[in-house]
């Protein structure tokens, strides 16, 4: 009996692998034509001063509305674009996307910063950085108006060539944040060979900020880490007024979170900018 129990244990397990497979393979196939079927859109979310309160910028992030399955989370659907080709279009695609909607709100009068989230394929790239700088030029916009989002993990895959990159784009204006700071795999060293203005304390670090004793210390000697290399830190997955306290009482100056708005379509982002810079405290 235990034998034929665990067989049927071994056939459920691999049907349900070549089901996994096969949805994989579907979601692929349908992310190769997501851009001319018109499927992706960015949101952005905005990102708080927490001195005056203000909004700095934003930060795009992407959304695919799959025809059957709805929106499908960035989680999901970036690993798999990152398996193939399909990244570095659907990442030309964002910066594109990012660079008209920040020429759009310049016509409506709005100066707003846009931080672009980069994969580790983009910045594999040789020419990268001249790419870039094309893109952003056709639309006559100015350079310190978008910055780029890497990860730990996503530069050291290639870090001789991320430093070639970053290095000329910062050399026309473009600066660079760390995302996800201090959960990749990877030694400080490199902030003194990339050339990085700012890096964003992880969300599951701020998540359980005075609930856990590691985690507040972690994001408190973050954002020592920021002051001493004169490095602007910002704090994302803010949630709650008790989080932003701490982070404004222990020198944190930026702030991303649902506290202060999802993310949102860009209409929305100029209304929350109009009525209101943050919630009062
Ligand atoms: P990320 O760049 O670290 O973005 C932060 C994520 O946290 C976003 O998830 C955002 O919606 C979410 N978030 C913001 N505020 C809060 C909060 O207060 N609480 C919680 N729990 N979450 C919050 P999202 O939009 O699902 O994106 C997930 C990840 O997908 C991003 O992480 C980024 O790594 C990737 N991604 C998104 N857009 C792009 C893109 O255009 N290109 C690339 N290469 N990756 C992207
Ligand atoms: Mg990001
Ligand atoms: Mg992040
Ligand atoms: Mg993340």
């Amino acid at each position: 009996l235990a034998k034929s129990v665990a067989n049927n244990h071994f056939q459920f397990y691999v049907a349900s692998l070549d089901s996994e497979i096969r949805e994989r393979k579907k979601l692929e196939k349908d992310l190769s034509k997501a851009i001319q079927n018109d499927e992706l859109f960015l949101v952005y979310q905005p990102q708080i001063d927490l001195n005056s309160k203000q909004v700095v910028g934003c930060e795009a992030l992407l959304r695919w509305r799959h025809p059957e399955r709805g929106l499908v989370p960035p989680d999901v659907f970036i690993p798999i674009a990152e398996a193939n080709e399909t990244i570095l279009e659907i990442g030309d695609w964002v910066l594109h996307e990012a660079c008209a909607q920040v020429n759009q709100w310049r016509n409506q009068g709005f100066n707003i910063k846009v931080a672009i989230n980069l994969s580790a394929n983009q910045l594999r790239q040789k020419e990268f950085a001249p790419h870039v700088l094309k893109i952003i030029e056709s639309r006559q916009i100015p350079t310190s108006l978008i910055e780029l989002e890497v990860t730990e993990t996503s530069f050291m895959e290639n870090l001789n060539q991320a430093i070639t990159s970053l290095r000329h784009l910062s050399e026309f204006g473009i600066q660079c944040a760390v995302d996800d700071f201090g959960t990749g795999y990877s030694s400080l060293s490199y902030l003194k060979q990339l050339p990085i203005r700012k890096i964003k304390i992880d969300k599951q670090f701020v998540r359980d900020l005075m609930k856990d004793e590691d985690d507040t210390q972690i994001v408190h000697a973050i954002i020592q880490l920021g002051k001493s290399l004169r490095l602007d830190v910002i704090a994302e997955g803010v949630e709650t007024p008790r989080q932003e306290r701490f982070l404004k009482h222990d020198g944190c100056t930026l702030a991303q979170g649902y506290y202060y708005s999802k993310p949102v379509p860009p209409d929305e982002l100029i209304e929350f900018m109009k009525v209101s810079h943050a919630p009062q405290t």
